[in-house]
């Protein structure tokens, strides 16, 4: 068991780090106007072992996923859909404070069997980035580092009809989820322009939105999103979508399992924006060496 042993271990760490972290940032200026764009991964309640190291880490427990909505909305936040978001920024209106846009990548299926329940009873909007190519498949078909088989599925064709008709509004997450910066170009023209018009094929919406897988872009990638016709793009950037940044390069503030109650309300404030530091090249090419080095590690004995 020294798998999931090593992943809570992990998820400690990182939860003082963070904690840590963020208590210089309370004393930092806030920087608005903006919308604070969350994104989450998982929502579930699934038993650790079940779960691939990766998933450990961007899972999110129901009873804390509820919570967080519930302190939005008894602390005054509002919640955007995404078109009100893109008209907003079409118009080049100032977001009122507290604004937020809730986000999910990769369309897991507890996305709807979790967290959209409870996104319902506070009527709050939200945007899935779907795989176009995950749909309806389990994550080990699909991913390194997966679940066990039942506990890393991504939404089926019918349960993204489901999510639609809750008004839950779709993104796309590409069609493979490679890293874009080392596809070719004929590859990044399918994978951005193709899955859009694949994702609008089968669920007869626009699809005006796009996240970049592992938040891996540079400017041939950022441009090519921009050429595909999406309206706005999201990074996994740190920090709140201020009015400044470019509509194809949108910063965002995850939420993953390393998230106390604490940390999430320094989250909400901007106090761990300073953070946005870790995403210059050297920091993530650090990080993602330690990754490299550690999920097979607590994959291993699993
Ligand atoms: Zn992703």
């Amino acid at each position: 068991m020294l798998g999931p042993a090593l992943s809570t271990a992990r998820i400690v760490v990182k939860r003082l780090l963070k904690t840590a972290l963020g208590l210089p940032g309370m004393f930092l200026p806030r920087r608005e106007p903006c919308v604070r764009v969350l994104f989450y991964h998982r929502v579930n309640p699934y038993p650790v072992a079940k779960l691939g190291p990766v998933s450990r880490e961007i899972t999110v427990r129901p009873e804390e996923f509820a919570w967080q909505m519930a302190y939005l909305a008894s602390h005054g936040f509002r919640v955007l859909s995404l078109s009100e978001f893109e008209a907003l920024r079409a118009d080049n209106r100032q977001p009122s404070r507290n604004s937020i846009l809730i986000s999910f990548d990769d369309g897991y299926e507890d996305n709807l069997l979790y967290a959209a329940p409870i996104l319902k009873q506070h009527g709050f909007p939200a945007v899935v980035f779907v795989v176009a190519g995950f749909i309806g498949k389990e994550s080990s078909d699909v991913l390194p580092y997966a679940d066990e088989r039942q506990y890393g599925r991504f939404l089926s064709y019918q349960q993204i009809e489901a999510m639609l008709a809750q008004g839950i509004e779709i993104g796309s997450h590409t069609i493979s989820h490679p890293l874009l910066t080392s596809v070719d170009s004929p590859g990044l023209r399918e994978e951005i322009k193709g899955s859009r018009e694949k994702l609008e094929e089968m669920f007869g919406v626009k699809v005006t939105s796009f996240a970049y897988p592992g938040g891996d872009l540079d400017d041939r990638v950022e441009q090519s999103v921009a050429h595909a016709g999406y309206v706005t793009a999201f990074t996994t950037r740190t920090g709140a979508a201020t009015v400044t940044d470019r509509m194809t390069a949108l910063s965002r503030t995850e939420v993953s399992a390393s998230d106390s109650r604490l940390v999430f309300r320094m989250k909400l404030r901007g106090s761990l924006d300073w953070l946005v530091v870790k995403d210059s090249a050297p920091i993530r090419r650090l990080l993602s060496l330690s990754n490299r080095l550690l999920m097979p590690l607590a994959k291993g004995a699993s």
